[in-house]
């Protein structure tokens, strides 16, 4: 993170060497330096302009100072001591710009390599630093309105019943899926801004722990630097869920892409829209299941349903099929295999099993189901008679189920509760037709 940083500064913004990892490490700890505090630097690049001592070199000194030249008091300069024997062996025994430039500097990127190493260098050491520091001892916050307590909870912060004025301030994660910039971003915020530790929702969210109620937005701010935000509470569309169907070898759909277009569309697309209570979606690549699609409000599961000719069964004494069905949904006997259309998951296992082609592909798409909770009361979903077979059909369903909802909920009432007093037959005949969409404004509207 320090390294992007200064070579950001260094190659982007023509700053130089010392500015550069000054300015950095000012963004990535929090120092509170600016670009007029830039100045105090710029006479140390170049080895003060005469080749001397390194300016990264400087630029170090001047970061370790700020960090910890109080916490650290008398042991401080043996601490600078120990960084210059360190940077002094990375470099081959060397701290001047006049032994290092030579070796470093290249025509299109100056001493960016150098820069680089530097960073590293700094940011273990700032590490291990940190860990001498005697451990702060726990500070009083101060209570927090109940009103306020309310609102932020709107924003994702959850009040610590153990710690008045601390919260856990819960980062949405799209669908559980996160890229090793954001997920560094995370664990800077928790350092930065909470206890340092975060933890996992069952519904792939995460939660840094100890956030003071005072320092929630400029924690969020530091968030959105990476385009992550907070939230996922409330009765609205809850961040949707999804299994690793698009990578693992089971799954059928392209979950991580499907459930992006639902981040999009209805947890983003539906955040000011007010709905009777919490509305749960999850995405699984195949029946496996792995993320309970159909103890949600709405779960989509990837399917692929056989296309069987028994006419060509030879019913041999080793059936393939038998022995690919991991639910044993299919046997022989007498002669042919016995198929179970009822008991059948579409799995798709069995697809292209049978050397002699009794089991063809009829189709691959997606099953729905609705009113599906898991908690307090537990309800399983129950599915919508159809296998849809493309992502816009999918996303339209999604859509008609969260409009249903808003438009036929009761307040307070979960999903499930409300399929179970209109009845699931009527709720599927309007999900399946396209009524509802038509009327999407005015029902929003209300
Ligand atoms: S539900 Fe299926 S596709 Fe998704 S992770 Fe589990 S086994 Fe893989
Ligand atoms: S389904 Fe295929 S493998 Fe199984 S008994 Fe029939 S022909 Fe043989
Ligand atoms: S689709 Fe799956 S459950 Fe159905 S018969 Fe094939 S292997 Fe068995």
């Amino acid at each position: 993170m320090l390294k992007e940083k200064a070579l950001a500064y260094y190659l982007d913004q023509g700053h130089h060497c010392a500015e550069s990892i000054f300015m950095a490490a000012s963004d990535v700890y929090g120092l509170g330096f600016d670009e007029g505090d830039r100045s105090l630097l710029m006479g140390f690049s170049g080895g003060m302009g005469v080749e001397g001592t390194c300016g990264l070199m400087a630029g170090s000194v001047a970061v370790l100072g700020k960090m910890f030249a109080e916490a650290l008091g008398e042991d401080f300069r043996p601490a600078i001591a120990a960084f210059h024997r360190r940077f002094s062996y990375l470099f081959g025994d060397c701290t001047e710009c006049s032994g290092i430039k030579p070796r470093y500097n290249k025509p299109d990127t100056r001493c960016a390599e150098a820069v680089g190493m530097v960073c590293d260098l700094l940011e273990a050491y700032i590490e291990e630093l940190n860990d001498k520091l005697p451990k702060k001892e726990t500070p009083v916050y101060e209570a927090v309105p109940a009103a306020e307590i309310k609102r932020v909870k709107g924003l994702g912060f959850l009040h610590n019943k153990n710690v008045p004025g601390l919260f856990q301030g819960r980062v949405i994660t799209r669908n559980g899926k996160v890229t090793a910039r954001e997920l560094a971003k995370v664990a800077k915020a928790a350092e930065r801004f909470g206890t340092g530790e975060v933890t996992f929702t069952s519904r792939l969210t995460m939660e840094v722990q100890g956030v003071p109620y005072d320092k929630i937005e400029d924690f969020r701010a530091y968030l959105a630097e990476e385009g992550l935000e907070t939230g996922g509470t409330g009765a609205k569309v809850r961040p949707v869920v999804s299994c690793k169907g698009t990578t693992c070898q089971y799954g059928l759909i392209d979950t991580f892409g499907l459930s992006e277009k639902i981040h999009e569309r209805f947890y983003k697309g539906y955040e000011t829209v007010k709905l009777p209570h919490k509305f749960k979606i999850a995405v699984g690549g195949c029946p496996n299941n792995c993320v309970k699609p159909d103890l949600d409000d709405l779960g989509i599961i990837g399917q692929r349903v056989p296309k069987i000719d028994l006419d060509k069964c030879r019913g041999c004494k080793k059936c393939m099929i038998e022995a690919a069905c991991p639910i044993k949904n299919c046997h022989v006997e007498n002669g042919k295999i016995v198929w179970d259309a009822e008991g059948c998951n579409h799995c798709g296992r069995c697809v292209g099993k049978c050397p002699f082609g009794v089991f063809g592909e009829e189709m691959t798409g997606y099953k729905v189901y609705v009113g599906g909770r898991w908690g307090k009361r537990f309800a399983r979903a129950m599915t919508i008679n159809k296998i849809f077979t493309s992502e816009e059909e999918v996303l339209n369903m999604v859509e008609k189920a969260i409009l249903y909802f808003k438009e036929n909920g009761q307040a307070g009432e979960r999903f499930s509760d409300t399929i179970q007093r209109i009845g699931f037959d009527v709720v599927e005949k309007e999900l399946i037709s396209d009524d509802i969409l038509a009327r999407k404004e005015e029902i929003l509207a209300k």
